[in-house]
């Protein structure tokens, strides 16, 4: 019985990541999926293609051109390790332009 309650929490967990956008340094918009992040691979009048920024990681996302999440598509072949440097930059970058302006 153990079992079959271990699968039902992978599902829960899989279903829907809580998703964020960012821009990369280059100025270039990136996904934010439970700490993955994904880069804009295509994108049609309807729908986003998001890839893993990870090098031949399986992991995809497609989003509605609102940026909603319609669908996250295989896993992740590797630890959201060296992803979230790239985050840390970019919310430095924020936090920077705040303080410039405050007087
Ligand atoms: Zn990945």
């Amino acid at each position: 019985m153990t079992e079959a309650f271990v699968i039902l929490t992978s599902e829960i967990q899989a279903k829907s990541p809580a998703i964020s956008f960012i821009n990369s340094n280059k100025g270039k918009p990136l996904l934010v999926a439970d700490d993955y992040t994904f880069k804009l691979n295509k994108a049609t009048t309807t729908t986003k293609y998001w890839i893993c920024t990870i090098k031949d990681c399986a992991a995809k996302v497609h989003t509605d051109s609102n940026n909603g999440l319609m669908k996250s598509v295989g896993n992740h072949s590797h630890v959201p390790e060296t992803e979230k440097l790239e985050i840390c930059e970019a919310r430095e970058k924020i936090t920077f332009f705040k303080n410039f302006s405050h007087p």
